[in-house]
């Protein structure tokens, strides 16, 4: 399987992983939602299951200016 990480906010592939064995906490499992869980369960062999996470860039943004977290949320 591979896991591909794009970012939430800007759509950039942030990186791809093609791990031997799943290890849970290597991926961020604590902090996938439910739906990328359920995703990750019912992974099939050579399937690419992407998980959204934040780019270097957004991160950057993010932190720089917090109000756009509230705008987020609000387009959600
Ligand atoms: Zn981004």
């Amino acid at each position: 399987m591979t896991l591909l990480y794009t970012c939430k906010h800007c759509g950039t592939e942030i990186g791809k992983l093609r791990p031997q064995m799943l290890d849970l906490e290597k991926i961020g499992w604590n902090v996938l939602s439910t739906e990328e869980k359920n995703k990750l369960m019912n992974y099939q062999q050579n399937q690419t299951v992407t998980l959204q996470s934040i780019c270097e860039d957004c991160q950057h943004l993010l932190d720089q200016n917090p109000q756009y977290h509230e705008l987020d949320y609000f387009i959600q």
